[in-house]
């Protein structure tokens, strides 16, 4: 019996003798199936030429990826709180020396995902902190890898005192972001991975309905997004991706992104 992990999202599929005929999270339009077919690897495999690497972002929040990048080549986030620490989104290996340095870290109380492209092995990691996993009920059917350590949840959740989970919807029903207010210095941070994407000019955002099939998002859903992040002060905004980062002024950011993303939408140019 192996844990099956798809090549293409990086996430691990329920323990069974052979792999799937398909990825179900690659299947959908807002993935694509590998050009090459179809293909899996496990943990095991994975750990023969990679490895984990844990750094920095901020006192308090560190990065957590593969080298080298496998699959969406996201990095998820540790938020250390003197409640617990939450892992943010998840990648698809953790070795003997990630496990020893997140230990010295203070563990993980609860892993809570962005969206389904990031679960990668977040069972995995709740096994090995004994965590409790966090998915959003509207989610439910994207989980891949079931786990009697999953917890559903409908609008918000707190993951551990002091962290608000909030449901935000747009790239998934259940697209989640998490607000950190000690982060950024006590400004507050937004944890978003893909639910609202820090694009290459880090002052602007963006929302997608698929990113690597470019399909957006309409009207409605892109204001909705903006109005529910809204509700939380923030002044930096974390992506899924190394250097990912509006840095300061977050907030607005997001605000005059969704305008001109409508504007767009209406045939609006500048
Ligand atoms: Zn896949």
């Amino acid at each position: 019996m192996a844990a099956w992990i798809c090549v293409t999202c990086g996430v691990q599929q329920r323990d069974a003798p052979e792999p799937p005929a398909v990825c179900p999270i690659c299947a959908d339009e807002r993935q694509y199936v590998g050009w090459g077919g179809q293909r899996w690897t496990t943990m095991t495999e994975l750990a023969g030429d990679h490895q984990v690497v844990v750094r920095e972002e901020e006192p308090g929040l560190f990065g957590v990826g593969m080298e080298p990048a496998f699959a969406i080549g996201q990095r998820a986030l540790l938020v250390c709180t003197p409640h617990g620490n939450v892992l943010w989104d998840c990648t698809s290996l953790i070795d003997d020396a990630a496990r020893a340095r997140i230990t010295e870290l203070g563990g993980i109380a609860a892993i809570c995902m962005s969206h389904p492209h990031f679960y990668g092995v977040n069972v995995e990691f709740a096994d090995a902190f004994d965590a409790r996993i966090l998915i959003p009920r509207a989610d439910e059917a994207w989980i891949q890898r079931p786990t009697s350590r999953i917890e559903l949840f409908d609008e918000e959740a707190e993951p551990v005192p002091g962290l608000a989970l909030a449901r935000i919807g747009g790239h998934f029903d259940g697209a989640a972001v998490l607000h950190w207010p000690a982060g950024s210095q006590g400004r507050g941070a937004l944890l978003t991975g893909d639910t609202i994407t820090v694009v290459q000019d880090r002052e602007w955002v963006s929302f997608m309905w698929s990113y690597p099939n470019h399909i957006p998002l309409d009207e409605a859903t892109v204001l909705e997004i903006a109005r529910r992040a809204e509700r939380f002060t923030f002044d930096r905004v974390y992506g899924g991706w190394w250097g990912r980062v509006v840095v300061q002024d977050g907030a607005a950011a997001v605000r005059r992104s969704a305008d001109r993303y409508v504007a767009r939408l209406r045939g609006e140019r500048p």
